[in-house]
């Protein structure tokens, strides 16, 4: 389409501003028809959770799944969450979609229990907007009252830009769902442009290494050696490790080199419905 616009400004020898007003024009018409969309795709029931297994390096056990938005858009098929979350952070949807995600993650939970399988943590992402709302904590209470899961089997995952965004509140909203039961991960870990303090000021468990480390580890030793100092600094302080976007038997044997004890990526599965869950869970149960 903008090929086209720009062979018709061409072809037509308008001017430079006007090729752009057009293009902007396009631009604007289709975030509109998708915040249009977005905005009713809670009450239609088009978002959907897919679910990506967690494993030990060790012996590819299952150790807890994460939990992946998708938004089944009519005529335009599975969307991935860079594609709206951005949107619904900005126009507050988040809010209510992420209380939704916490929820449906929970029932999906006791639907597995259920059917027998070994129960796994749950790890949902919350964005910083999410974060920094009010209702979280009481939220998720409800949810777990609700439910019935124990806050052992809920994981949270937020990553160091959104915690650094509100200092005070941040560290009272933390606390409170630490001292609820439910770990915390920090998601995509070096990446953000933060201090290395907050890990010592906030209750936290676990840290995500961005697959942007893991991808070039076999050729890269500046990866390698940050890798390394990642795995020094939780080992001090005592977090777990996981390896994000693994996707080689190499990278997994350097991870385990390096004493990461955790990973996840295609190696092991996509992230899927929740219907494809079961065997997986079946073939590693990750406890007896
Ligand atoms: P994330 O939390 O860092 O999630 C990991 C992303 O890496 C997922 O992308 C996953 O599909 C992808 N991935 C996993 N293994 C591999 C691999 O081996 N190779 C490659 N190339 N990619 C891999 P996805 O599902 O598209 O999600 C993107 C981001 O959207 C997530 O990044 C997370 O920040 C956000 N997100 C997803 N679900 C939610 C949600 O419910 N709420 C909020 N606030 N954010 C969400
Ligand atoms: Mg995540
Ligand atoms: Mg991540
Ligand atoms: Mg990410």
């Amino acid at each position: 389409k903008a090929d086209a616009a720009m062979y018709h400004a061409k072809a037509s020898g308008r001017n430079n501003y006007q090729f752009f007003a057009e293009r902007m024009n396009v631009a604007a018409a289709r975030r509109f028809e998708l915040e249009t969309s977005l905005r009713g795709a809670l009450e239609r029931e088009e978002f959907t959770l897919f679910y990506q297994p967690i494993v030990a390096t060790r012996d590819g056990k299952v150790e807890g799944m994460e939990v992946l938005l998708r938004w089944r858009r009519p005529d335009h098929g599975l969307v991935a969450p860079d594609d709206f979350i951005p949107m619904l952070e900005e126009n507050g949807l988040i809010v209510p979609v992420g209380e939704w995600v916490i929820r449906a993650a929970c029932e999906q939970a006791v639907a597995w229990r259920r059917a027998g399988l070994a129960p796994v943590p749950l790890a949902v992402n919350l964005s910083a907007r999410q974060f920094m709302h009010r209702g979280l904590v009481p939220a998720i209470r409800r949810t777990l009252e609700d439910t019935g899961i124990e806050a052992a089997m809920l994981e949270f995952e937020i990553t160091e830009t959104a915690l650094m965004q509100h200092g005070r509140q941040t560290l009272e909203t933390l606390e409170q769902i630490s001292a609820m039961g439910i770990r915390l991960s920090i998601d995509d870990f070096g990446t953000g442009y933060s201090s290395l303090a907050y890990l010592k000021r906030f209750p936290v468990h676990k840290i995500k290494i961005d697959r942007a480390f893991v991808r070039d580890l076999e050729t890269s030793g500046e990866d390698r050696a940050i890798v390394a100092a990642i795995m020094a600094l939780a080992g001090s302080l005592q977090l777990s490790v996981v390896a994000e976007g693994v996707e080689t038997g190499a990278q997994l044997a350097l991870l385990r080199e390096h004493g990461c004890d955790l990973a996840q990526g295609y190696l092991f599965a996509r992230p899927a419905d929740a219907a494809e869950m079961p065997p997986l869970l079946r073939t590693y149960p990750s406890r007896e």
